[in-house]
């Protein structure tokens, strides 16, 4: 089972979130389903990986990690123009007796390469970051990407990272995906059994949640809702679950202990170890959940996903209730 955890904007507690599922997970001794622990942790957020901070994992492997971009050799080259029109990225340029290569536009398809007549273009690498594989001291494997300064596409580092980092078979992987609604983000929940949306009850955090609901929906995979900072804002977040049919898994309330031992780089359920039977059974639910359709996730009442929708509506009515 692949869980993705993803928000539609940065500074929502994403990270928060998917560390310490992946701790309770690990901190676990009743599998959940038929799955093996600890899980596998993927940090996505190749841009600025932060969740080691967290997890703190001895990293025992690394590898370079890039494109085959084209290199061509101006003494076969007879200046026809056909690699320019065959990018569709703008990333080959012919210009005049110059052929021009831009590979910060490069894609990697290889396009170019076959189409050239003169056989005048080779693939050399270029290096965008490094893969980074370890381990925590609770057991859970970790894998990062980590861009190179500087360099614009994210994506590539990202599917490579999910290529290179195998799960057992059994084993539950956590996806932390960078913040936001672009290609990084469906590339890094593309494939997940389930997504798991951080948010808080805000205008913002509202506006980004639609967001990020319309990407779900886009590829098809269920989801719930993780509601941080529980107590600001307004109820804007909860009627939008309840009319959209999204589960509301988890509260964690706005508490300047959780803030302060976030900043220090301290896991929620270390701050407050109580949390872990939560997020224990939140990873029950997702799991009995992804075993439905994600039809069901939204019209079946027995479902026990709909049911924590139906509790909440029903708290939020009662506390509509008190004067
Ligand atoms: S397709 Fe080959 S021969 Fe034609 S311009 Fe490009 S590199 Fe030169
Ligand atoms: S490899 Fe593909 S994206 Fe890159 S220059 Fe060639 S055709 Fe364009």
């Amino acid at each position: 089972m692949r869980i993705a955890v993803a928000s539609g904007k940065g500074g929502t507690g994403k990270t928060t979130v998917a560390t310490s599922l992946a701790l309770s997970l690990a901190a676990d001794s009743a599998q959940v389903g038929s799955a093996s622990n600890p899980p596998l942790f993927l940090d996505c957020d190749v841009e600025a990986p932060n969740a080691h901070l967290f997890l703190k994992p001895t990293f025992e492997r690394r590898q370079e990690v890039g494109l085959l971009i084209p290199h061509v050799d101006e003494a076969k080259c007879t200046h026809c123009g056909k690699c320019a029109e065959v990018c569709q990225y703008h990333a080959i340029a012919v210009l005049g007796k110059k052929v021009l290569v831009f590979p910060q536009l490069c894609h990697g398809c290889g396009s170019c390469t076959l189409i050239c007549p003169e056989g005048a273009i080779s693939e050399v690498p270029d290096v965008m970051g490094m893969l980074e594989g370890g381990t925590t001291a609770s057991g859970i494997a970790f894998a990062r990407g980590v861009m190179n300064v500087g360099e614009p596409m994210a994506t590539p580092v990202i599917r490579q990272l999910k290529k290179w980092a195998v799960p057992r078979p059994d084993q539950i992987v956590i996806m932390d995906a960078p913040p936001g609604t672009s290609c990084p983000v469906v590339e890094s929940v593309r494939g997940a059994d389930f997504l798991l949306l951080v948010t808080e009850p805000t205008p913002f955090g509202l506006h980004d949640l639609k967001l990020a609901v319309q990407v779900g929906r886009e590829l098809s995979i269920p989801m719930g809702v993780v509601v941080n900072r529980d107590g600001i804002g307004d109820h804007g977040v909860d009627d939008f679950c309840e009319t959209e049919g999204l589960p509301i898994l988890m509260r964690i309330p706005f508490e300047r202990a959780i803030a302060e031992g976030v900043a220090q780089g301290k896991p929620l359920v270390d701050i407050h170890p109580e949390y872990m039977a939560q997020f224990q059974q939140m990873l029950m639910r997702i799991a009995k959940g992804v075993s439905s359709s994600a039809a069901d996730i939204t019209s079946d009442k027995s479902n026990p996903l709909f049911e924590v929708t139906v509790l909440d509506f029903k708290r939020k009515l009662t506390q509509k209730q008190i004067p």
